[in-house]
């Protein structure tokens, strides 16, 4: 057990409406923070009031981007436990954008204790309908008051919490997303599997004009020949061609999804034959040409599936599933969300309670 010092609240924050509860906008109580400075590593992991906290403009994190970030939820079960959803995957995968961002690792074991104890804190911030979570945001920045491009001798690390409502309020509707063919996201060779904050800078601008021409989402494609299926802006992609989901390997462009994992790993366990590999989106739309395209999905933390409805790409566009919401789609999201919720037994070991 390591020295986690905490500092609670004077007053307790006002507890949100549960039905009118948004995403990421209302922060509970407390958060954890830990300092890393060269020669001393990580040091000092404390527990404090969610407050502001003091920077120097010079502060590299603002100049340079030197930042991760990662996203995962707890969950309040029906019979009334708290469970975080395979909180030692993210934190792994903090630690591999670290190491793509110069950013020092942290201790894996001992940043999910201080997240067990601040969960512990704030538990009564977890909300409890069907649909809610605490969504949980650890990340690093970069904090040497410095104006010149090196990578940081210190950082600071945080978690934070935001309890978040249901993310399908009007029912599991299939979303309209464009193929993006002019702007890409990331290149093999650069920072596109790392939870980074430059990563999502450089897709707002694909995503505004999409919103503007009626679509919900884009689809990028790789950055060299624009031809092959990358991921969603939050999520990871999968078709469903002849009975078989496919969804594209990981090649260093494209962020590890923890939720794509727990789809390939429940597909496996299903009999759901389900392979990664490189898929070009002219096959998705042959595939569709020839009635063997039957159903696509994203996968991620915050809506853990999110059926396809509508994809365009070059302005040719094809419905899919006659937009409904596919059965292997709603197998996977009862079967992923009755876990989290403690409504299926946990035989895989990723439900940790607090
Ligand atoms: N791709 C990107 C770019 C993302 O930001 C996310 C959300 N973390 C995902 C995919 C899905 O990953 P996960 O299932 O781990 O949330």
């Amino acid at each position: 057990m390591s020295n986690i010092v905490v500092h609670r609240v004077d007053e307790p924050g006002v507890l949100p409406d549960e039905t009118k509860l948004g995403f990421g906008k209302i922060f509970a109580d407390h958060m954890f923070v830990m300092d890393y400075e060269t020669g001393k590593g990580w040091h000092n992991p404390r527990i404090e009031p969610y407050a502001e906290f003091p920077l120097y403009p010079a502060a590299m994190v603002y100049h340079y981007g030197q930042a991760i970030f990662e996203g995962m939820k707890a969950f309040r079960t029906v019979d009334n436990r708290i469970v975080i959803f395979r909180p030692k995957d993210y934190l792994n995968r903090f630690n591999r954008s670290a190491d793509i961002l110069c950013i020092p690792n942290i201790d894996v074991d001992l940043v999910n204790e201080g997240l067990n104890k601040l969960i512990e804190i704030d538990k009564h911030w977890v909300p409890g309908s069907l649909g809610t979570a605490l969504y949980i945001r650890p990340f690093i920045v970069a904090t040497d008051p410095y104006v010149g491009v090196k990578s940081s001798d210190t950082f600071k690390l945080f978690i934070i919490t935001s309890p978040v409502g249901a993310y399908y309020a009007a029912g599991f509707n299939p979303v309209k997303i464009k193929v993006e063919d002019k702007y890409v996201r990331a290149v093999p060779g650069g920072i596109g599997e790392a939870k980074t904050p430059g990563n999502y800078a450089a897709s707002l601008r694909a995503g505004v004009e999409a919103k503007k021409e009626g679509f919900d989402q884009v689809l990028w494609l790789d950055g060299i020949e624009r031809r092959y299926v990358e991921e969603v802006g939050t999520m990871n992609i999968f078709f469903k061609i002849r009975g078989e989901l496919i969804t594209p390997a990981l090649n260093g462009s494209i962020l590890a999804g923890v939720t794509r994992r727990t789809v390939l790993e429940i597909a496996q366990e299903l009999g759901i034959p389900a392979v990664e590999r490189r898929i070009a989106i002219d096959e998705v739309f042959e595939a569709h040409a020839k009635g063997e395209l039957e159903e696509v999905f994203g996968s991620g933390t915050a809506a853990v599936i999110s059926p396809v409805g509508q994809l365009t790409w070059k302005g040719q566009t094809i419905i899919v599933n006659d937009n409904k919401t596919g059965e292997t789609s709603q197998k996977l999201y009862e079967y992923v969300t009755g876990l989290q919720y403690g409504k299926i037994a946990d035989k895989h070991g990723w439900v940790a309670e607090v």
